[in-house]
């Protein structure tokens, strides 16, 4: 996502970058460059002429033209204004105290409400929320089918709608159902149709009246580009949102619908839909989104990442025995497990800073790579794993053999280990210094 206005921006800041002063016409020159890159993403025409006019008159201003470093400054001009035009900051879902709090996912048909509902569920049962999947689209019996499949394999109660039904009574007994099991939230998937038309919105609104929801959502395809940004103007408008959900953003979206929505709609991008799985959603931060644009990586929400799928008691082990230089292959493969259960390595690097999609691609990362070393550890005798120097020749052949590798997959094991542990001892002694060159900042 982003990846050619990520890159046409780079060319453009790298023009600016290393100039002991910057004219007026070279910061002309550079903004027209930005705000070409900006329409090409297909960003809204009027949302690209603002954030150009913003970025200019601060440009000229005293802190670029007064600067040691003027392209810099530019480009954290551009970094601010980047973020505030996409909202500055993450703003949440906004669940309040009653039980239960509704929350209503409207949108066109394919858009991805279904999908959406199952990992907002998802996302609110890791938050130790009580979800209950409520759907109640009556045109369509698939799309219940659908819904009471997802939450079947997530393990989140769905109300039983079914299509004899009517919208109120459905309504009425999934909030007494909630109340009796004690769930907290209600996650209504909607009826949605091809296209924006009256019959739906008039649904739409009949069912907010009855449902008083906390959030109405809506869920857009980002792929349709501006398209989405229209019809979230249409679906405002009759059922006044408060956020919007932007899914398909893995695919080949050019970001325009995320980097114009809330300047054009006054309507917060709350989450973002990134992959067809259920953990495939992410919360939208502002900020970290510019970052990601403007080349300069996401940090933060790597370490986020890492938080969610790291035991913090395994955690705190850990350090233990890597301050005391005791990190052993087992730790190694714990390690390693517990990195792959994040994400597949690819996507983790997209959000190292510098890192951009064509230094990825060019890197020939094998996953099953990662079986593999699991496997040659898990044929070593548990002493092996402690003691890695005490695996020479006739030992390192068993392995191999158990493991179905050869030798030199051993060695390159061990070899790939040593070097670690050299990092970290070098780590213990230099402390956060030595990773210095290591950080964006
Ligand atoms: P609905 O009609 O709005 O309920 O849409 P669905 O939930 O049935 O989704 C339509 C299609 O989009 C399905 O094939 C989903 O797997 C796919 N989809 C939904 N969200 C995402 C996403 O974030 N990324 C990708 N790649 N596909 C998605």
């Amino acid at each position: 996502m982003f990846d050619n206005l990520s890159d046409r921006l780079n060319a453009t800041f790298k023009k600016l970058k290393g100039r002991g002063t910057l004219s007026e016409k070279a910061i002309d020159e550079g903004l027209k460059q930005v705000r070409m890159a900006l329409l090409e993403a297909d960003v809204n025409y009027r949302v690209a002429k603002k954030v150009i006019s913003d970025i200019h008159r601060r440009a000229l201003g005293q802190e670029v033209m007064e600067s040691l470093t003027p392209g810099q400054q530019v480009i954290k001009i551009v970094y601010d204004e980047f973020s505030t035009m996409m909202g500055s900051a993450h703003e949440g879902l906004n669940l309040g105290n009653r039980v239960p709090e509704t929350v209503m996912l409207v949108g066109l048909q394919g858009a991805g409400k279904t999908t959406t509902a199952g990992k907002l569920a998802l996302y609110l049962k890791k938050q130790g929320k009580r979800p209950f999947l409520v759907p109640v689209d009556l045109h369509r019996p698939a799309a219940i089918d659908q819904l009471k499949k997802l939450g079947k394999q997530l393990g989140i109660p769905v109300f039983d709608s079914t299509q004899e039904m009517k919208l109120g009574d459905i309504c009425r007994a999934a909030e007494k159902m909630a109340g009796q099991e004690g769930f907290d939230t209600l996650l209504v998937d909607t009826a949605g149709r091809l296209h924006v038309d009256d019959g739906l919105m008039a649904e739409l609104v009949e069912l907010k009246k009855m449902l008083n929801p906390v959030e109405t959502l809506l869920v857009a395809d980002a792929m349709t580009g501006q398209d989405a940004v229209n019809i979230a103007g249409a679906f405002d408008k009759a059922v006044d949102l408060t956020g919007v959900i932007l899914t398909k953003m893995d695919g080949d979206a050019r970001g325009g619908a995320a980097l114009s929505i809330k300047a054009v709609t006054g309507k917060p991008l709350k989450f973002i839909g990134v992959g067809e799985k259920s953990t495939g959603l992410e919360p939208f931060h502002p900020e970290r989104m510019a970052s990601r644009i403007l080349g300069m990586g996401d940090t933060l929400s790597l370490i986020e990442k890492a938080q969610e799928s790291v035991d913090l008691k395994k955690a705190e082990a850990l350090e233990k025995k890597l301050k005391k230089n005791q990190f052993t292959l087992e730790d190694f493969r714990d390690q390693m497990a517990s990195v792959r259960s994040m994400g597949s390595i690819k996507d983790l690097m997209g959000l190292i800073p510098g890192v951009n999609k064509k230094m990825i691609s060019g890197l020939n990362i094998d996953e099953r790579e990662f079986v593999r070393i699991e496997a040659i550890i898990n044929s070593m005798t548990p002493e092996e794993r402690r003691s890695h120097a005490i695996i020479k020749g006739s030992r390192k052949k068993r392995i191999a053999k158990g493991s179905g590798s050869t030798v030199q997959d051993v060695n390159k094991l061990l070899k790939s280990y040593t070097q670690t542990m050299k990092m970290v001892k070098k780590f213990n002694k230099g402390g956060m210094r030595s990773l210095k060159g290591m950080l964006p900042f």
